[in-house]
């Protein structure tokens, strides 16, 4: 079974990888989309995110990470995949999730869609989060990988 992480991945938090790796014992393959066009002002390039994400996933053999522009469903059928991964932090998640799972699914109904709830230790984390408290010089840490905080502070110098 092929699968598609979808996201913005800008930048890739310790709560994507917790998903990432629970998700890459349940299927065969998965592949990391990273949406072009998800935000208008990310403060990572799509290069740059596609860099971090290849540098943290290296140890896991069945992950890679391409890039895509467009319907999440038209990137699953050009990859052979019939399987959306997404994650779930909070019930504040569910609707929006939702609600594009159904979208999707009856767009193509032979994709569908599983979540994966968080990790409670990372819960409260998103790339938001952590953009916000490096841009004050706090510590991240326990939020990213130091590959993924090393750029924080150069992107934030
Ligand atoms: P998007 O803009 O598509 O929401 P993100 O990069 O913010 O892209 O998130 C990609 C996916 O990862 C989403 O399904 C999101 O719910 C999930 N995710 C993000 N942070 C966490 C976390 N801390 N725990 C679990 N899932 C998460």
């Amino acid at each position: 079974m092929k699968a598609i992480y979808p996201g913005s991945f800008d930048p890739v938090t310790y709560g994507h990888i917790d998903i990432i790796e629970r998700a890459s014992k349940v299927v065969d393959e998965l592949i990391i989309g990273v949406l072009v066009n998800s935000e208008k002002h990310p403060m990572f390039s799509i290069e740059e995110r596609i860099a971090l994400l290849e540098r943290v996933t290296g140890h896991l053999s069945n992950v890679s990470v391409k890039t895509f522009d467009g319907l999440t469903v038209e990137f699953c059928k050009i990859n052979g995949a019939n399987l959306i991964i997404r994650g779930l932090r909070a019930v504040t998640d569910f609707e929006t999730e939702m609600q594009i799972a159904q979208t999707n699914h009856s767009i193509e109904p032979t994709v569908d869609t599983m979540f994966f709830t968080t990790s409670l230790e990372y819960s409260y984390l998103s790339s938001t989060i952590v953009k916000e408290i490096a841009s004050y010089g706090a510590d991240v840490s326990k939020m990213v990988p130091d590959v993924v905080a090393n750029a924080l502070k150069e992107k934030l110098s």
